[in-house]
């Protein structure tokens, strides 16, 4: 997969994915990341970014014509329409956008080729959210200054699920979200810390019995932190019930 990011910062993400899971899908050549410098695509000998928004108001607004430059130069095409059905995508960040979750970094992981766009101060020209991106996507109803926080966030979500970014296959479809609940508790040695003991079925070995208990543990942390999730999981009969008898103020189950 290749990753563009365009940003008035590119230095921001040389440390961001210097590290981890991020930076060995790079090294095995999974993925390659490259932050390019906005101004680089500017042709007036101040390598202005931005502007004065049109109707007056505070900020500036950075300016569609080194946006659209940088990213028709980096994909070969003219405008969203053009790259429909190509395997590349043009992302805006935005708080406007449409709320990032793993349901849209799986959608993500799928293509071939993204483009981020970073905005700055006041946002970016409408034009190129009318012409030139293909999705907007914010990463939550919050206000951030600019977009590197948000691209460095959806990059490392997308890359792990990669196939081979993770050292086992296995563990993206293990983890919260992938089966539309949060994950199972996790410990490791001691046994015993500050009085608190292991839950002893893990120390066990039954396989089975250690399955049940973290798909328990998953249901009641989600019940707990994220009942809108659970709203959305297919429950079984058994599963259901276990809920009810362990909460049933707390549990509508339908
Ligand atoms: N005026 C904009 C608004 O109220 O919607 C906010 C602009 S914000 C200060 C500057 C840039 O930060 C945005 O263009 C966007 O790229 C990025 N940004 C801010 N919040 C974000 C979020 N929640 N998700 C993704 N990007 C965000």
């Amino acid at each position: 997969m290749l990753i563009d990011i365009i940003t008035i910062f590119p230095d921001y993400f040389r440390a961001v994915f210097d590290y981890g899971i991020v930076r060995r899908a790079a090294a095995a050549g999974l993925v390659q990341i490259e932050a390019h410098d906005l101004r680089g695509w500017t042709i007036d000998k101040h390598r202005m970014v931005d502007d004065r928004p049109f109707g007056g108001g505070d900020g500036m607004v950075l300016k569609p014509d080194p946006i659209f430059a940088a990213v028709e130069s980096l994909t070969g095409a003219r405008g969203a329409a053009e790259l429909a059905g190509t395997g590349v995508r043009v992302v805006l960040l935005s708080p406007q956008g449409r709320v990032f979750d793993q349901r849209v970094a799986e959608e993500l992981a799928g293509a071939e080729r993204i483009v981020f766009i970073c905005g700055r101060y006041e946002g970016v020209d409408e034009r190129v959210v009318e012409m030139l991106v293909t999705d907007e996507i914010s990463i939550g109803d919050y206000v951030l200054s600019g977009g590197e926080p948000a691209a460095a966030v959806v990059v490392d979500a997308i890359v792990r699920l990669i196939p081979g970014a993770l050292g086992s296959e296995t563990s993206a479809t293990n983890e919260s979200f992938s089966e539309g609940l949060l994950d199972f508790p996790h410990y490791t040695r001691p046994p015993e810390f500050r009085g608190l003991r292991v839950p002893e079925v893990l120390l066990g070995g039954n396989h089975a019995e250690i399955a049940r208990w973290r798909r328990q543990k998953a249901l009641s942390k989600t019940r707990r932190n994220r009942p809108d999730l659970l709203e959305r999981v297919a429950l079984t009969e058994a599963e259901r019930a276990w809920l009810a008898e362990e909460e049933p103020e707390n549990f509508s189950g339908e």
